[in-house]
């Protein structure tokens, strides 16, 4: 376990994921009954920008840094509202520094009644993410193993609720790992959101992934794409997604609102563009 996600956050990947987020959770809060986030690969909860590793990469300046403090026309602006909202209550008002991850985001936009369950397999990072949970009774931090955790928690007591799977993609069978993990996830809690990221190097290995991924239930299918520029040939991420089952009705044609907007302020080159794909019904 080689990853640490202090070198990423905040990056144009991490923003596509949390905006992604951030509006699931605020359907979520449309009705009364509470709900459950399970968060697989949870990492450290809080990043320091100016931090070492951060430093070392400066990924974030060409992510949140570019759209933070920027304004956006109104229907964009309302819709990310709840995710720079996060984002400038863990700076309080000063310049941009630190950066909330999933768990952070979403035990900040959840309800008293709202249960989060950070799970990290990394020891460094699941004390981080202790500390950070130590007096909030809503949130549980596990240490183990993502994809365990999704046989091992489901379904939530809640009978509502969000799985994200953010995994750091070392493992060359990371995609087959997530299929894997669904099949499971989708058979115990079939009406739940599941939420997975995924960096897009490789198009032929991630559409075999879309493909396994029909087939796995009756859930529909959202897969959001975005690129901010040409590929690099293998030098850095420049195309992310991120995929939905059971996402809440609306969300796509909101994602049709903020994506050009963030592929604006996002892009590197002329390669940068968005995609939207409403799968259907999977299988
Ligand atoms: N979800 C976080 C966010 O959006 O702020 C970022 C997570 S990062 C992409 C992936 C995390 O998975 C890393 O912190 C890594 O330590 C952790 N990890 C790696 N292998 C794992 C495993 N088998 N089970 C759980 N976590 C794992």
């Amino acid at each position: 376990m080689n990853y640490r996600h202090s070198y990423h956050a905040g990056n144009f990947a991490d923003v596509l994921k949390h905006v992604v987020l951030t509006r699931v959770i605020t359907y979520l809060k449309r009705k009364p009954q509470a709900f459950r986030l399970i968060d697989t690969h949870a990492g450290a909860g809080r990043y320091d920008l100016s931090g070492t590793e951060a430093g070392k990469t400066g990924e974030w300046r060409d992510g949140i840094g570019r759209i933070w403090d920027v304004a956006a026309p109104d229907d964009v602006a309302q819709l990310i509202a709840p995710y720079l909202e996060v984002v400038r209550a863990v700076n309080g008002d000063d310049a941009l520094r630190f950066y909330p991850g999933s768990p952070l985001i979403a035990q900040f936009l959840m309800r008293p009644s709202d249960r989060l369950i950070a799970n990290e397999l990394h020891d460094e990072d699941a004390g981080l993410l202790r500390a950070e949970f130590t007096r909030v009774r809503q949130a549980k931090v596990m240490a183990m193993d993502g994809y365990t955790a999704v046989k091992a928690l489901l379904p939530p007591p809640e009978r509502r609720g969000i799985v994200l799977i953010d995994p750091p993609f070392e493992e060359a069978d990371e995609f087959e790992r997530i299929v894997g993990a669904l099949r499971d996830g989708l058979r115990r809690f079939a009406h739940g959101v599941f939420i997975i990221w995924y960096p897009v190097k490789n198009e032929a290995a991630v559409e075999r992934f879309v493909a396994s991924t029909q087939g796995l239930g009756s859930a529909p299918v959202l897969d959001v794409r975005l690129a901010v520029g040409k590929p690099f040939a293998g030098l850095g991420l420049t195309e992310t997604g991120v995929m939905l089952f059971n996402p809440p009705y609306g969300l796509a044609q909101e994602l049709k609102c903020i994506l050009p907007w963030l592929v604006a302020h996002l892009s590197e080159d002329d390669g940068a563009h968005f995609e939207i794909r409403e799968l259907g019904a999977a299988g």
